[in-house]
């Protein structure tokens, strides 16, 4: 669960994020709706203590996140497609991280293999496509085995079948009784994925509600 109590931030005399309270719930997937600059990923990175609010908190499974106990093992993120850069490759580069969060390394070939990057485990990062860099960094979201997700953007720059693998990943994932919050500024594309729905604009929560509920009334 993912609660969020008057966060804001301002960035010089801007508010990008002007007193939101919302809650995420496990067991489905929330969408966060809104155009771009409506202030998504400044929540999101709040979220994970990537920012600090300017007011108000953020709690994930009733901390905030710099009182985690091991972090990749309670919130899992994808965050604005960064391409994975280097000579290392996905295999070596999930290890090390496993290393660094003392997860067992078999959980990297259980994480490859959900993410369908198996075969090419051993190929240097640098020469994946944006669909495989996606894959990648969802594999690292779930290496902790996390009961939060968070995913910025997740589906952008994919094509229709990345874009469908993604989309049943993470209903699968919250039909387990994860927290799955995740970012999108395409209505359509948050109505075939999400069940609850955040909608954000200017900073502020312009409704919370069920995603049917609100279909039915706009
Ligand atoms: P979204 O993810 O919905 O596209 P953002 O959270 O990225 O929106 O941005 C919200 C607003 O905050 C925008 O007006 C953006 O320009 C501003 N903003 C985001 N990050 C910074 C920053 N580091 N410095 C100044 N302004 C920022
Ligand atoms: P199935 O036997 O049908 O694959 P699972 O429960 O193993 O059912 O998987 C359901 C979905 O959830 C799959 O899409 C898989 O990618 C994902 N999944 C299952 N377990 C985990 C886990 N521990 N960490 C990350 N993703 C998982």
């Amino acid at each position: 669960m993912i609660e969020v109590r008057g966060l804001s931030k301002r960035y010089g005399g801007r508010t990008a994020v002007d007193r939101l309270d919302f809650t995420v719930r496990p067991g489905v997937v929330t969408g966060f709706l809104g155009p771009n600059g409506a202030g998504k990923s400044t929540t999101m990175r709040m979220i994970l203590g990537l920012d600090r609010p300017t007011a108000g908190t953020a709690l994930v499974g009733g901390r905030p996140y710099r009182d985690l106990h091991a972090p990749l093992r309670q919130v899992g993120a994808l965050l604005d497609a960064k391409a994975v850069h280097g000579g290392r490759s996905a295999r070596n580069h999930l290890r090390c991280l496993a290393a660094a969060n003392a997860i067992p390394a078999g959980r990297v070939e259980e994480v490859l293999a959900v993410v369908g990057l198996t075969a090419v485990a051993d190929r240097p990062c640098r020469g994946f496509s944006l669909g495989m860099g996606q894959r990648l960094g969802i594999a690292a979201a779930l290496l902790g085995d996390p009961a939060v997700l968070i995913f910025d953007e997740p589906v952008n720059g994919l094509d229709p079948e990345g874009i469908l693998w993604i989309r049943t990943l993470m209903r699968n994932l919250a039909a387990e009784g994860r927290t799955v919050f995740v970012s999108s500024h395409l209505m359509a594309e948050m109505a075939l994925t999400a069940e609850h729905l955040l909608v954000i604009g200017r900073g502020r929560i312009l409704a919370d509600t069920g995603m049917r509920e609100f279909i039915e009334a706009n």
